[in-house]
């Protein structure tokens, strides 16, 4: 377990030194005993990166199992070789591609939604079907760094602002969408919950 502890902090300075955007620690400890108390046992993560949150995820559980989506090659390289070193290969399957060419048949407790910020609707769209009834689509970084809270013209960066335009659409397609009950919490960088109804 000390063994653990250690291979995981490697993991999270890796992210910090190769500016890799992982999970903010609240962040993770809400997944974490989300999955706890609904009692998840298969999760689809769209976004590995090098697979910190998905060793979260099974850490969390041993009855979990995590599959989980990366398109950049470096990234998903990294992570093979994390979950390896933590011997968690049997749970944890990482498929190398671009997850809007990614087609699954199988159906998941919870599909955590962690990639590329202006295509949620897209990954919501597409993975949806893959939800078990009652179960739920958890999204991170709905705040983007405060960015979605502030003026539009506070925001120099006009990529920014388009982006922020995008997560703003996210947020309003989740709160009309009937099919879903969303509730939205100011933890880690903001995180929405969706359950189906
Ligand atoms: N969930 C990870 C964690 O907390 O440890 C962090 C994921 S990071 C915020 C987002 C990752 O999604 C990046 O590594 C990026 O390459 C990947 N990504 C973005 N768009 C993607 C897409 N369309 N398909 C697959 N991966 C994507």
């Amino acid at each position: 377990m000390v063994e653990n502890y250690t291979i995981i902090k490697k993991i999270k300075q890796y992210a910090i030194d190769n500016n890799v955007p992982i999970m903010m620690d609240d962040g993770i400890k809400f997944l974490t005993n989300f999955i706890i108390k609904k009692q998840v046992t298969n999760v689809l993560e769209i976004g590995t990166a090098i697979g910190y949150s998905s060793i979260m995820m099974c850490m969390a559980s041993q009855n979990v199992e995590v599959t989980t989506i990366e398109r950049d090659e470096k990234r998903y390289l990294e992570a093979i070789k994390n979950v390896k070193e933590l011997k968690l290969e049997d749970r944890i399957t990482l498929i190398y591609n671009d997850a809007l060419n990614v087609k699954l048949d199988d159906k998941y407790d919870l599909i955590f939604i962690d990639a590329a910020k202006a295509q949620n609707i897209k990954f919501f769209e597409l993975f949806e079907k893959n939800l078990k009834p009652g179960g739920a689509i958890i999204t991170d970084n709905l705040n983007f760094h405060g960015m979605v809270n502030k003026e539009e013209s506070e925001i120099k960066s006009r990529n920014v602002r388009a982006l922020v335009r995008k997560i703003k659409d996210y947020i309003n397609y989740l709160k009309t969408n009937t099919k879903f009950e969303t509730e939205f919490y100011e933890v880690g960088d903001g995180i929405s919950v969706s359950i189906k109804k």
